[in-house]
């Protein structure tokens, strides 16, 4: 099979048909094998029953429904790990991505050799209160994964080679760094595609602006994972021994002060009044807490069954 295309839905009924007819189309003029996997989220409106009449005319369509609405990145996983076409390709049920770009996300997997392409919304219609914040989030997101040339991480349509796919896991709100859960799976040749962008024809918007910090949250988490996941001891051991070296110099200059002003009449030196003396006492204290998250972590890596999980690419 050529062509999977993933489509994560909550409340689409509107879009769901006209989606449906136009991908089909492209498909065909294509002369593409594919199939269509649509992961209902809970939807409450009349969403499944609309993917069931699409499923009885057109046999490529499947679908999966979840019990609630868990969100899109477990959708995506869902959808991701049923996916059998060479090229996955994943785009939103709001009309918003354009099944037209499918021929050439396509070819830019296939024959230029790309892991993943993400698409590009260069010319966006959003309101401005998402464009902006979007803005400064793919900039942080450059920095921090390190891939400095995607503008745009959380564009819904992106195209990924299969193996790539079944190696990663998408959930809680990841779906915004699939680019960088890609990278840290080895997946190193990701690509990008400027892509038509159109406004919500129907339904409105599933995210609220509590997306940019839960975002900048999963970034922070995210990039500690990738350096720290299976040795937090190498980042809380450093804190606590700055901590504690922090802790140790102030209680010197404690001590040194008390002798000096033990041996002389005119300097009298009060410990507790000493800014030093509460120093020592809030870095070592701290430092204490951080050695002993490191060793919590280092306890819970033991006992993950991940912790020996490598994606060999070649073996003699
Ligand atoms: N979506 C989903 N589960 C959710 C929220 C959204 O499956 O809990 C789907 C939604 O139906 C759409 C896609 O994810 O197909 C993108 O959502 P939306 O268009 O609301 O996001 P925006 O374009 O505003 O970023
Ligand atoms: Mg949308």
């Amino acid at each position: 099979m050529d062509i999977s295309v993933v489509i994560p839905l909550y409340n689409e009924e509107e879009s769901l048909p006209e989606l449906a007819a136009w991908i089909e189309r492209v498909m065909n003029a294509n002369g593409f094998s594919y199939e269509i996997l649509f992961i209902d989220d809970g939807s409450t409106d009349r969403s499944l029953d609309v993917i069931h009449g699409l499923a009885k005319k057109n046999e490529n369509i499947h679908a999966v429904s979840f019990s609630r609405n868990y969100g899109k990145s477990p959708a995506l996983n869902t959808g991701f790990r049923r996916a059998k076409g060479d090229v996955v390709i994943t785009m939103d049920a709001d009309l918003q991505d354009s099944p037209d770009e499918i021929p050439e996300l396509y070819r830019m997997i296939t024959k230029d050799g790309y892991d993943l392409v993400s698409g590009w919304k260069k010319k966006r219609y959003d309101p401005l209160s998402k464009t902006i914040p979007t803005k400064l989030f793919n900039a942080t997101a450059r920095k921090v994964s390190g891939i400095k040339n995607l503008h745009d991480f959380n564009c819904g349509l992106k195209a990924y080679r299969n193996a790539v796919v079944k190696h990663i896991e998408v959930y809680g709100d990841m779906h915004r760094y699939i680019p960088y859960l890609a990278k840290n799976a080895g997946y190193r040749n990701i690509g990008e595609k400027v892509v038509h962008h159109q406004a919500r024809k129907y339904g409105h918007t599933k995210f609220g602006l509590d997306r940019f910090i839960n975002g900048y949250l999963d970034l922070g988490t995210l990039w500690f994972q990738s350096k720290f996941g299976v040795k937090p001891m190498h980042i809380f051991g450093l804190l606590g021994s700055l901590m504690f070296l922090i802790g140790f110099i102030a209680v010197i200059v404690v001590l040194i002060l008390k002798i000096i002003s033990m041996n002389s009449d005119s300097y009298h030196f009060y410990v507790t009044n000493s800014v030093y003396f509460y120093l020592s006492l809030a870095a070592m204290i701290m430092g204490l807490q951080f050695f002993l998250s490191g060793f919590i972590g280092e306890l819970i890596t033991r006992n993950s069954p991940e912790r020996n999980n490598y994606l060999i690419a070649e073996e003699f």
